[in-house]
């Protein structure tokens, strides 16, 4: 593999009232390392580009365009997270796979880059506070439809738990769940909470039994090797466990972008924007037949698919009237938008 160490310029926002955020910007493009990887799926090398640095940084412009005209002002920068901050920095370029559709950055940032970035990603109290307070109570939907798919499953690992929010779900239905997550300042917040959470990565856990279930929301696009997870995924698992992941729609990224131009633009920019996928902030994008062929060549068989969309981001420093916006375009969305048309897709496999 080559790697290469990437200076990059700060990331020009335009928007002045954001200035905070864009240093904590350009300090991270500081530490940022990059290699250039075929496909994490397949191996292919051959892939056709879908966006360069420019069309994402445009892209990005807008999603802080939106929000700022969204939000009510002054917004403490520590509540911009997830929103217009993300923990990686912006694609150089966003290429999809000739042989199995996958989309992925290219060059992308090295397996240690990744794990510097999630694990320094430290948040104030009253942040990871209002993040598990959305997520307890959003997360009562994927136990639901886990228990949905599989009823016998009672002992189960979270990759990625976070604050614990899935975790606190679970525990509430009666499900002896543990959780990993490479963030200290997030697996702290959760022990606070009395939640099970250690601070590792899966490839470093070392349990001392099987489990029923593994589940990875919003996290299994940005872990470093996708294919390496899915893997010990299959080891940690009994005969006839479930693996459970929630992932970002790339087809849907790809689709809709194409009309951030047109008639259809204040829809399309809605849907992305609301959804986290304007500018792809991203590593990993999935599509039905990338995350098939790699289910498939990791030992397991797919046996539901979900489409949903992303959970509510607006908070107390949303205005009323964009609160309400998210909401209906998010219902709009789940009323027409099904399984693989679905801006976010969780699929539920089990070992075979
Ligand atoms: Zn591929």
């Amino acid at each position: 593999m080559q790697e290469t160490t990437v200076c990059t310029a700060v990331w020009y926002c335009p928007v002045p009232r954001f200035f905070m955020a864009k240093t904590a910007v350009a300090r991270l493009a500081r530490k940022t390392k990059y290699e250039l990887t075929p496909c994490a799926i397949c191996g292919s090398r051959e892939a056709v580009a879908v966006a360069n640095r420019a069309d994402l940084q445009r892209e990005m412009e807008r999603v802080w365009t939106f929000h700022n005209a969204r939000f009510r002002h002054p917004v403490p920068p520590k509540y911009l997270t997830d929103r217009v901050v993300f923990s990686q920095l912006p694609a150089w370029r966003l290429v999809r796979c000739a042989s199995c559709t996958h989309l992925y950055r290219s060059p992308r940032e090295t397996p240690e880059t990744v794990k510097r970035t999630y694990s320094e990603d430290a948040l104030s109290e009253s942040v990871y506070e209002s993040a598990y307070a959305r997520q307890s109570f959003f997360y009562r939907a994927q136990v639901e439809r886990l228990l949905a798919f599989a009823g016998r499953v009672q002992h189960g690992l979270e990759v990625g738990s976070y604050t614990g929010g899935f975790l606190a779900a679970a525990l509430e239905a009666g499900l002896s769940f543990t959780g990993i997550d490479v963030n200290p300042g997030a697996t702290a917040f959760g022990a606070r909470h009395g939640l099970p959470i250690a601070t590792c990565s899966l490839e470093e856990l070392n349990p001392s039994q099987m489990y029923d279930a593994i589940v990875i929301w919003n996290t299994f696009e940005q872990l470093s090797d996708v294919k390496s997870a899915c893997l010990v995924a299959n080891r940690l698992l009994r005969k006839g466990g479930v693996l459970a992941v929630r992932v970002p729609n790339s087809a849907f990224y790809t689709r809709w972008r194409h009309h951030l131009n047109d008639v259809w633009a204040p829809w399309a920019e809605r849907m992305l924007v609301h959804n986290n996928l304007l500018g792809f902030p991203y590593r990993e994008g999935f599509t039905a037949r990338s995350l098939s062929r790699l289910l498939k060549d990791s030992g397991f068989t797919i046996g539901r698919v979900q489409g949903d969309t992303l959970v509510r981001v607006s908070d107390g420093w949303t205005k009323r009237a964009a609160v309400l916006d998210e909401w209906v375009t998010k219902e709009l969305q789940r009323l027409t938008q099904r399984g693989w048309e679905a801006p976010w897709v969780e699929v539920y496999a089990t070992t075979s």
